[in-house]
């Protein structure tokens, strides 16, 4: 495998009463240690089910999952339940939007941050509350040897997610999925927690998949930037590569609905017409062609019949020719 996470073709399909839903079609990424992989795009895109599916954190019930998902060789899709319980928590560990999920009210802070270390360690109680207390230091919470005592519904919100990043972090997982782990904070708050995931991934080295639907976080946070739509990748490359020359209508239509540092706020944004599709019955080819303003350029039905293919390096998956791409960027997008 080319990354210490490989997943290829990744396909995740739900039986629903209406018929099977693929809300991840045909995925293929790589992630090295230490790296940082923001994967933005709208809900239902398919990024928060893709890491949900690699934790083994899935319904196996109603869910089919087909591909590969590789961490450091170890291939996930076929583990049992038993390996999966001992990755997670332990070498993979996820944060999530609201920590109010991932605590519970009945235990004390200290506790539920000692208890994965006392599972995964096999430590005695003593030390694992003493790494407990070590973590809510290192995440900021002030009095950390009094607070490890109190409660989840004893700490602020900005204090929970921190408090949910030292669970998370307690046994130093080599891979950390963050999904939107900021969006509930406020603005300040939020900068402080995203800089304490850089300074931790320095520390820890863990390599980071980052979910969100913020371009102006991932280019605080990423090294690398893969767009979903529709369940599909749309584009892919470098953070600097992705937001400085996009080579997708879709991505286009993200970074026009973004505010503007060097505008005023009043300027209306223009965020993509239409609705991303129901994945019962996607559009057929492109799949983002009902909304795309560019398909009349690329001549003939090829939008409409035709699957764009992401190739393997920088890429974007649409049928646009490169010069094209460049051109529509350089002349249309970025002047606006
Ligand atoms: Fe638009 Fe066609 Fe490119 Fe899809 S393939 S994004 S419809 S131009
Ligand atoms: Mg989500």
């Amino acid at each position: 495998p080319d990354g210490f996470l490989s997943v290829r073709d990744l396909q995740v399909t739900f039986s629903t009463e209406d018929g099977p839903v693929k809300a991840v079609d045909g995925l293929s990424f790589d992630l090295h240690r230490g790296k940082t992989l923001g994967i933005v795009g709208e809900s239902g895109s398919g990024k928060s089910v893709t890491n949900l599916t690699i934790l083994g954190l899935h319904d196996p019930l109603f869910t089919t999952v087909d591909g590969e998902i590789l961490l450091d060789g170890k291939e996930l899709i076929t583990a049992t339940e038993k390996e999966m319980e001992k990755l997670r928590g332990n070498r993979a560990a996820m944060i999530f939007q609201d920590p109010l999920t991932a605590l519970s009210p009945f235990y004390t802070v200290g506790r539920q941050i000692a208890e994965p270390y006392m599972k995964h360690r096999g430590v005695s109680k003593k030390a694992a509350w003493e790494r407990a207390v070590e973590m809510l230091a290192k995440v900021g919470i002030p009095n950390p040897k009094e607070r490890a005592r109190d409660y989840p519904h004893q700490f602020s919100g900005g204090m929970r997610q921190r408090a949910m990043i030292a669970m998370a972090l307690v046994c130093d997982p080599d891979l950390l999925i963050a999904d939107e782990p900021t969006t509930a904070l406020d603005v300040t708050v939020q900068a402080q927690i995203l800089d304490l995931l850089k300074d931790l991934q320095q520390e820890f080295g863990s390599a980071i998949v980052f979910i969100t639907h913020d371009l102006g976080v991932i280019a605080d946070m990423a090294d690398d930037i893969m767009v979903m739509y529709a369940g599909r990748a749309v584009e892919r490359g470098t953070v600097d590569e992705v937001l400085r020359s996009p080579q997708h209508p879709y991505t286009w239509g993200l970074l026009n609905s973004m505010p503007r540092l060097d505008s005023d706020l009043s300027t209306p944004l223009s965020p993509i017409p239409g609705a991303p599709p129901s994945l019962l019955t996607p559009p057929p080819g492109c799949r983002f062609h009902p909304r795309c303003t560019f398909r009349e350029r690329v001549g003939g039905t090829r939008c409409v019949t035709e699957r764009p293919l992401l190739a393997p390096d920088r890429a974007s998956a649409c049928h646009l020719t490169a010069e094209q791409k460049r051109t529509i960027f350089v002349e249309e997008i970025r002047p606006r």
